[in-house]
């Protein structure tokens, strides 16, 4: 028996019109036997999403501020996509009773929570398919972390006995069996919790884009799809900035090497990208995946001869980043020089006092500082083993004439990271994409 795990966002269950793409998604494969929704997301760029017009009742209940105006537009909302879809559902006992608790006090997370609650018993009355409240099978341990062999136990259980459910995504419950959510945007995570509870073969995520890009949209016009890629080069590229999944959705799932394939709703059609574990064999050789970049880095350039020969150099140079409490990006290092890549965000007015510290623990030759560095990400399995990628990459940004102020390539050759002045970022991200992909 083969089973799929379909997560739906927000926008794909935004209207009515929306319900009904995903019944036909569903009804489309009969190996779809557990769905998780998110709550109703936004129409268009005007409206408002439920979830912040649930966070936005609780805010008024603890001040004290009457909230039933607000909380009619979510009631509204649900209201017409069940008479619309023309379902006998009473919603309307599931509202007072929400609004009623949200009034007597409940916690912004029980609040939130019933954005999914409520999509959930639409989605599941809709479809046919039984409703199971995440409460029951999403758990979180007493520090209020995610208990994956928990959930995975009570997920199994339920199995046994429903073969097809509808499982609200974003929340689930502490062992004292208060509702808890994951962070925003946690409905990804209930998926691949769900999915590797249940044993799933392939994880769906649903959403409102055709999979994840081969460049950021806003840079590269009209970028390809990826169709493959694994759980390391994701994790590359999303470190390096391309918004894709929710982080942490990725861990169970590929703990368990069950792939996640990225759909959209609105073109159910399009075979989406799907992210594989390391082992699957790297269809192309000498191709690159993605790439993603970041701006707004300082580097800190230290030079010293014989550094090399000094025992402790590099401890005393990062213990003062530490004692600083700053983190560092990347260490690209010669004989006798040695770079601290750092994020801006992180060393916002602390650049003068490392700089001092350093110069008394390190007593370097020389301390030059680069301001306005961005990072640039090439990421593809398929670069590594391959002669000459380096060389193309090289060549393509000298053509567009960008200067190059740094190279860091990962010991596993699947990425190759370059530093550009901020200036330089677009050009140089459409110089790669051009290279590689034309
Ligand atoms: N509805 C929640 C949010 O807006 C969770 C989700 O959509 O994944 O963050």
């Amino acid at each position: 028996m083969s089973i799929k795990v379909c997560k739906f966002g927000g926008t794909s269950l935004a209207d009515a019109g929306q319900f009904r793409k995903v019944r036909a998604i569903v009804a489309g494969d009969s190996d779809r036997r557990y769905i998780v929704p998110s709550a109703p997301g936004l129409r268009s760029s005007a409206d408002r999403k439920i979830t912040d017009l649930l966070y936005l009742c609780h805010a008024h209940a603890r001040q004290a501020i009457p909230f039933k105006e607000v909380f009619e537009l979510i009631a509204q909302r649900y209201r017409g996509i069940v008479t619309e879809l023309g379902l006998s559902l009473d919603i309307d006992t599931s509202l007072q009773e929400i609004e009623r608790r949200i009034a007597a006090g409940a916690s912004a997370d029980y609040a939130a929570s019933r954005g999914e609650y409520l999509s959930g018993l639409i989605l599941a009355e809709f479809l046919g398919y039984e409703f199971v409240d995440a409460a029951e099978v999403v758990h979180f341990n007493a520090r209020g972390l995610l208990d994956l062999q928990r959930s995975r136990e009570a997920l199994n259980q339920r199995q046994a006995q429903t073969p097809r459910a509808v499982i609200p995504g974003f929340y689930g419950r502490t062992p004292s069996g208060q509702v808890k959510t994951f962070s925003r945007g946690g409905s990804d995570i209930t998926g691949a919790v769900v999915a590797y509870g249940v044993g799933a073969n392939v994880y769906e995520n649903w959403t409102d884009v055709s999979g994840i890009l081969m460049a950021d949209p806003r840079i590269v016009p009209n970028p390809r799809v990826i169709d493959t890629l694994t759980y390391r080069e994701l994790r590359e590229l999303a470190y390096m900035g391309a918004t894709v999944l929710h982080d942490e959705a990725i861990f169970p799932v590929r703990a368990a090497g069950i792939p996640v394939n990225i759909r959209n709703t609105n073109r159910p059609a399009d075979p989406g990208t799907t992210i594989v574990s390391e082992a699957q064999p790297v269809a192309h050789l000498g191709s690159i995946t993605g790439i993603a970049g970041r701006k707004n880095f300082t580097v800190i350039a230290i030079e010293k001869a014989l550094m090399n020969q000094e025992l402790g150099f590099g401890r005393r140079l990062l213990s003062v980043l530490e004692v600083n409490g700053v983190s560092f990006e990347h260490m690209p290092s010669g004989i006798d020089t040695m770079s601290l890549v750092i994020d801006d965000a992180q060393l916002n007015s602390k650049l003068d006092k490392i700089l001092e510290e350093i110069r008394h623990e390190c007593r370097p030759d020389s301390l030059e500082v680069y301001p306005n560095m961005a990072l640039i990400a090439t990421v593809g399995r398929g670069m590594a083993h391959t002669p000459g990628m380096a060389a193309k990459l090289f060549r393509g940004l000298a053509e567009q004439k960008i200067n190059v102020r740094m190279i860091d390539q990962g010991s596993s050759e699947i990425n190759i990271i370059i530093g550009v002045e901020n200036a330089d970022f677009e050009n140089a991200i459409r110089a790669i994409y051009k290279t590689f992909v034309g």
